[in-house]
């Protein structure tokens, strides 16, 4: 999992061209209500790194909330604004979700939901890139009961350097396999809840399962017969991790699974084992 880069796009004027292409009565409605949302603009920018302290726009009635839901949707200048965001994503991104890190990015996701928060409906740095099983698992969600926000922030949030997904592995009968997923709650940052829940509410251990398991298959096939001594299946392991970690992080699910092998002793002896015979 990475950050992710913010457009640097003035989301003031991003607006005033939305507005400018509506017609009335949306126009009107949108224009007496423009200085109402950059005001709010203001309160998202100041209130970045603690996103959680935000509160819905009361002065943002239904009317004006379908107008700008409907500016979301369709129109030449939030095409061009989606257009630009995909564009700047790093690599990793451009191929997988940031909030799972497994399928193809297809759609935005609000961070600060559209229905609760309307007057953030084209603001860009609300927008992420994101696959549509995050995207209808996340909905509307943003709080949990006690105040905490329930998702990572990729462009806000500062994600710890070293991994906070940690994979177990065990021997069964003959053959290693996943025994337990599971966030670090050692970290030292205040982070860590949110990832809990992240994780939690877009079910990723489940979800992480079947691929880390066929990921799992694969090496032992690579090193079955291969001739290699303890020490240089884990060289090899451990440049693979290496390369990962530069593309997609160090919390990268494929990351975590390849650093669960090289630290189980009895795995590292079955893939010896297999490898020599
Ligand atoms: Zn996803």
């Amino acid at each position: 999992m990475i950050n992710l880069p913010i457009l640097r796009q003035n989301d003031r004027e991003i607006l005033k061209d939305i507005i400018q292409s509506k017609h009335k009565p949306a126009k009107t409605s949108l224009l007496n209500k423009y200085e109402n949302i950059l005001g709010d603009y203001l309160e998202y920018y100041k209130n970045r790194h603690s996103l959680e302290r935000i509160t819905a726009d009361i002065d943002i009635d239904e009317e004006v909330s379908k107008y700008l839901n409907d500016a979301y949707k369709s129109g030449k200048v939030i095409d061009s604004v989606k257009a630009k965001i995909t564009e700047i994503m790093p690599p990793a991104i451009k191929e997988k979700c940031p909030y799972c890190m497994l399928s193809e990015p297809g759609t935005f996701d609000h961070y600060l939901g559209k229905g609760q928060f309307p007057e953030y409906s084209v603001l860009s740095k609300n927008l992420v890139p994101c696959c549509s099983k995050c995207n209808s698992k996340k909905g509307e969600k943003f709080l949990s009961a006690n105040g905490n926000r329930i998702f990572i922030s990729f462009y806000f949030d500062e994600l710890p350097k070293s991994s906070f997904l940690i994979v177990e592995l065990d021997i069964d009968g003959d053959v290693p396999y996943i025994k337990d997923i599971y966030i670090n709650s050692d970290l030292g940052n205040n982070i860590d809840e949110i990832i809990k829940t992240h994780f939690d509410e877009l079910e990723l251990f489940e979800r992480y399962k079947n691929p880390m398991s066929n990921k799992l298959s694969l090496l032992v096939t690579r090193i079955k017969g291969s001739k290699q001594c303890r020490d240089d299946i884990i060289e090899v392991i451990r440049n693979e991790i290496i390369a990962l970690e530069k593309i997609y992080g160090p919390s990268y699910w494929e990351c975590s699974l390849y650093r669960g092998v090289v630290n189980n002793d009895d795995v590292l002896a079955y893939l010896e084992n297999i490898s020599i015979s």
